[in-house]
């Protein structure tokens, strides 16, 4: 095969990919926001068709070989990175036996229904046989295909590209070291009210507060959507064509208010990356830890700053009545209000990463084999006794509360704290070049846009999200920025 061949099979999977991808994604969105609820049989079968079409077009013989001479001998640096990626997605799945990956398939869409009806009954042994072949499976597939490795590095790695345990312990074990006594100190003060953000807060108003809060944050409402959804996320199909939901509970505000935020950040990252990867290998985000360092550097860093008080203030005021006689210091302390808590989504900034070092400890050791899941709710139960000092008193409210498990993640979590990490050490070196508190006060938020988009949305997957990180810093991966933001924050509000 000559280059310019492969270069033109290579294009033309890319851009039937994307075109599938696009449907199947706009299937899926309709289904949470707009299709009736007797439309999910004639979906699915729709979607197996298309998903088939991209399986057999992505393994075709032919495929496979342009991709492979594209990374060997590819013209350019970007040329080799896309048949890099694209093998790359391909090769673990190719690791598995072909009859263990459909067991598996049905496996998880098994498990989905036994989960839930687990969760909604409080009923954990009903969902263990499942949960444990799907540690099973997990760290069998991750010894097919990196039989030198650790399991539990190989299945870290599918999220976040070269993550490790050393790496990980690394992380949590100051963090944790830190934060727990910073907690103990806050219990023992007075709590900070947050009244203001309960009350009645009407749907409609709530929505035109979003419309707002998206302006404020320069949002581009001809290329981002917004929808409402039981669960807030973000989907993208191209860089002008974003979509984010949220959800609107009347009795508080801070929820929709958050999770806008929250998925704006996902959103300006990906409309920002460069356009001319649109439809190739490069389009989106490069990972999941970074895509949480966005979101929520705009939800925590930005949007629970000080200085975004005095945007949100009047923003509050404009929609809510009941926010005429509140401060921008009594806001900045509701909003930032800690306390331990069961709910790992409902957490607030302090505490969330020990929600996830709970789940990363039992997963380690789950996965290496010294934890049985029959065992896992007594040691889920006793590690949140350590690390957030409450006793759990469902498994509803434990170890079933999340889906990632019941749907085959097994290493995903500790990206969640990644994020917030990585975000840390991008506004330290952000505030070298930019006068963020500034710039947020005055509402001009597009400088800190323009120094995220030069540094990280730009370039889409272009490098992992180590070297990313490593570009934009001008220096490897330190949590300590993290640890000292969480401990100054807290340690000011709390006056410990
Ligand atoms: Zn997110």
């Amino acid at each position: 095969m000559k280059l310019s061949e492969a270069r033109t099979i290579f294009r033309e999977m890319e851009e039937k990919t994307h075109a599938l991808g696009h449907g199947m994604g706009m299937i899926t969105y309709d289904a949470v926001t707009g299709a009736p609820s007797g439309a999910a049989a004639g979906r699915g079968r729709t979607l197996g068709v298309l998903s088939e079409m991209v399986y057999l077009m992505q393994t075709d013989p032919k495929v496979q070989e342009a991709a492979e001479l594209l990374r060997q001998s590819g013209e350019t640096e970007l040329e080799r990175r896309e048949a890099e990626l694209f093998l790359r997605d391909s090769e673990y799945m190719k690791a598995i036996p072909q009859q263990e990956y459909v067991d598996y398939t049905v496996l998880l869409n098994d498990a989905d229904a036994v989960w839930h009806r687990a969760k909604a009954e409080n009923d954990f042994a009903a969902f263990a046989p499942d949960l444990e072949k799907i540690f099973d499976c997990n760290r069998r597939f991750a010894l097919y295909y990196r039989p030198e490795e650790k399991p539990y590095d190989t299945l870290l790695s599918q999220y976040e590209r070269g993550l490790t345990m050393e790496q990980l312990d690394g992380f949590f074990g100051p963090l944790r070291a830190r934060i727990v006594p910073l907690l103990q100190k806050i219990a023992g003060t007075q709590q900070v009210d947050d009244s203001c953000l309960h009350g009645y807060f009407p749907a409609a108003a709530q929505r035109a507060f979003s419309d707002d809060l998206m302006a404020e944050m320069g949002i581009d409402r001809a290329l981002c959507g917004i929808a409402e959804t039981e669960h807030p996320f973000t989907t993208n199909f191209n860089t002008k064509d974003v979509r984010i939901t949220t959800h609107y509970y009347e009795d508080h505000v801070d929820f929709s208010m958050f999770s806008v935020i929250h998925e704006g950040g996902h959103a300006l990252y990906e409309m920002g990356v460069d356009e001319a990867y649109d439809f190739t290998e490069l389009a989106g985000g490069v990972s999941m830890g970074i895509h949480e360092s966005q979101s929520r550097f705009y939800e925590n860093l930005i949007g629970r700053s000080r200085p975004f008080m005095d945007r949100l203030l009047p923003l509050l005021q404009k929609h809510f009545p009941s926010f005429a006689g509140i401060t921008p210091e009594q806001l900045y302390r509701a909003v930032n209000k800690s306390q331990p808590s069961l709910i790992r989504t409902e957490a607030d900034e302090l505490t969330y990463p020990l929600h996830i070092m709970v789940r990363y400890e039992l997963e380690k050791a789950l996965i290496a084999g010294e934890l049985k899941v029959a065992e896992l709710p007594g040691a889920w139960n006793e590690m949140v006794g350590k690390y957030l000092g409450i006793p759990v008193p469902t498994d509803r409210e434990g170890v079933l509360q999340d889906s990632h498990w019941s749907g085959g993640s097994v290493g995903y979590f500790p990206s969640y704290a990644l994020g917030s990490a990585y975000g840390a050490q991008l506004l330290a070196k952000m505030r070298e070049s930019v006068d963020v508190d500034a710039a947020i006060a005055a509402g001009q938020i597009g400088q800190v846009t323009a120094w995220l988009r030069e540094h990280i949305f730009r370039h889409g997957r272009r490098y992992d999200p180590a070297e990313l990180l490593e570009r934009a810093c001008g220096a490897p991966f330190d949590a300590s920025y993290y640890i000292e933001y969480l401990e100054k924050k807290y340690s000011g509000i709390y006056g410990v």
